[in-house]
């Protein structure tokens, strides 16, 4: 007994001495491919979304004991983290710690706290996994549509699960999970039945296929039915969830997410102070620009007025509704050889980006979206969804098309495409750490998408016209105010019409938008302060940069060694970062 308690003691200080010595080996250990492998056992949909394939197959029942076994491994794995000395790893794997750990602890705080599985009824829906895995070429598609099988056959389970643990929804997320279900019966309709009479099964396969998918649509249907009469219940009796979070959650969800070290209320004020200095110098381009534009007609004194009215001519330069999906195929490689003349970061030819309509599952939150691969899906498409303007009335049509007009369209592309989302999912997928790029901070992604666009025009895309600065004044209005707006609906109780007012007075945009804006807030929360909280963490970094180095300072190299570190926070990009690297080696 002695003998055998020494050795066990013996080889705990061996490990522990070894763990000590190669820490980062360690973790890397623990926390590498093997254990995100036991990650997607639990998050399958999650999974395929990043090009993991080896558990598309798996569709966990969202019950009570699954939430229950998945609360236990979450702990189970805080728990791991916290056993690693912090000291001991290097900064990259300290960064990689930080992550998973906030990843892991955000969605404890999820499933306990937050709670959204009970109040928003959209996040069931079982179309996009089996779209990705019809439409992507992983494997050969019988084998794809075996798959898709075996999650078919879990469809009813799935949402009988579903029904039970939607409890007062918000009235928002209700109405969205029926449009979204709507789309689910488009993802298992008559085009899945043409793709298998098409495929290689044989005629006993294709028979057992269409009998699994014959349930599974009616148990979307039945969920659309259910959503329904629940709707009308809570219409009735006034039982429904306020979508507003509250400060409480709303600061905690904030922390969570944008992991700035700083608060909501903090973002709030700095975005008001932002709002003001936009102004200020939109009036004095209006100035430039009135002569222009309005050479018989006085200016009016309020500057507020003086803008709006200015914004509105220029609006009247745009595209045509047909011509719209079109226009933005056409700009994509003009972004492209700009940033290869001008030398401002690397891009990758091998992977070209498809501009597509998007599918109709997809629809109704943006108008615009990148749909990129993971970092275990190399040779996957990229596809920049565009949403065509088929249900919009004439006058909609007109609405949106000054928005998004001459000059805006390009702020767009900029942003979504080049060098915003699409190139930055790139580097990112080059990035070492798998974990950085797969638990990334969606506010180093939003906040990139809008330094780039600063940055092109600093470059020279537009020509330095007044006209673009202004234009894409109003576009920094729009981040700024969407941080302001984010915080008043869920936590200062604006009413809409308070939000539609600050919209369309005070940012100058258009009825169409500042709807669409106030719809999306109440289907969020914090999300739509990312842009504003990121955009002015990596230009507030650079411009550091740049005061310390002086004439060393190189822009590419700056951009370069950024987006090397994968989606990780800003704060923790900075942290790994040496002023030396963003200097020509
Ligand atoms: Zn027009
Ligand atoms: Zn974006």
């Amino acid at each position: 007994m002695l003998i055998r308690r020494l050795l066990l003691s013996l080889c705990l200080l061996l490990t522990l001495a070894t763990a000590r010595a190669n820490d980062d080996a360690a973790f890397g250990k623990a926390f590498g491919d093997d254990w995100l492998a036991q990650y997607w056992q639990y998050n399958p949909d999650y999974a395929i979304s990043v090009g993991y394939y080896k558990v598309a197959g798996l569709l966990p029942v969202p019950d009570a004991a699954g939430r229950k076994a998945y609360l236990r491994w979450l702990d189970s794995q805080i728990k791991r983290l916290a056993g690693f000395d912090v000291a001991q790893l290097s900064p990259a794997a300290r960064s990689d710690l930080a992550m998973l750990k906030t990843q892991l602890e955000s969605e404890r705080w999820s499933l306990t706290t937050l709670k959204s599985w009970q109040w928003n009824p959209s996040a069931y829906n079982v179309a996009e996994p089996i779209a990705i895995l019809l439409s992507t070429p992983y494997a050969p598609e019988p084998e794809r549509l075996r798959t898709v099988q075996q999650r078919l056959l879990k469809v009813p389970a799935y949402y009988a699960a579903a029904k039970k643990a939607v409890e007062h929804p918000t009235r928002e997320y209700t109405r969205i999970a029926i449009e979204q279900s709507a789309g689910a019966l488009d993802v298992l309709g008559a085009s899945l039945e043409q793709q298998v009479a098409g495929s290689a099964l044989n005629a006993k396969q294709r028979t057992a296929f269409l009998a699994a998918l014959k349930p599974a649509r009616a148990a979307v249907t039945d969920y659309i039915e259910w959503l329904k009469a629940l709707d009308a219940k809570q219409a009735a009796d006034g039982s429904a969830r306020s979508f507003r979070l509250g400060d409480a959650l709303y600061e905690q969800k904030f922390a969570y997410d944008i992991q700035s070290g700083s608060t909501g209320k903090a973002l709030y004020e700095r975005a008001l102070a932002e709002k003001e200095r936009l102004h200020a110098r939109m009036a004095v381009l209006a100035d430039q620009l009135w002569p222009k534009y309005f050479a018989e007609q006085k200016p009016p004194a309020d500057r507020v007025q003086k803008i709006a009215q200015l914004i509105a001519k220029l609006s009247e330069q745009h595209t045509t509704r047909e011509g719209f999906v079109d226009e933005v195929k056409r700009q994509i490689p003009l972004l492209e050889a700009f940033v290869r003349e001008k030398d401002l970061l690397t891009q990758d030819a091998s992977r070209p980006l498809q501009v597509r309509e998007t599918p109709i599952y997809q629809r109704g939150f943006s108008i615009a979206s990148i749909n990129a691969p993971g970092p275990y899906d190399p040779t996957a498409k990229t596809y920049y969804n565009v949403s065509p303007l088929d249900d919009y009335t004439p006058e909609q049509a007109e609405s949106f098309l000054r928005e998004y007009n001459r000059w805006q369209l390009q702020v767009l592309n900029i942003h979504e495409a080049v060098p915003g989302h699409y190139v930055q999912l790139l580097h990112a997928n080059k990035s070492p750490s798998r974990i950085k790029t797969l638990f990334g901070n969606g506010a180093m992604v939003e906040g990139w998408a809008v330094y780039s666009e600063k940055m092109m025009l600093e470059a020279g895309w537009g020509g330095h016209e007044p006209e673009m600065e202004l234009i894409h004044s109003k576009w920094l209005l729009r981040v700024t105010t969407n941080t302001l707006l984010d915080y008043g609906i869920h936590v200062l109780n604006w009413d809409e019409q308070k939000v539609l007012d600050l919209i369309r007075n005070e940012a100058f945009q258009s009825e169409t938008e500042a709807r669409g804006k106030w719809r999306r807030a109440t289907l969020s929360q914090v999300q739509l302060t990312s842009y504003f909280a990121g955009y002015s963490a990596i230009y507030d970094y650079r411009e550091r940069l740049k005061k310390e180095l002086g004439a060393r300072f190189d822009l590419k190299q700056f951009h370069e060694h950024f987006l090397s570190y994968g989606s990780a926070p800003v704060a923790v990009i900075e942290s790994l970062m040496k002023p030396e690297d963003a200097t020509k080696p």
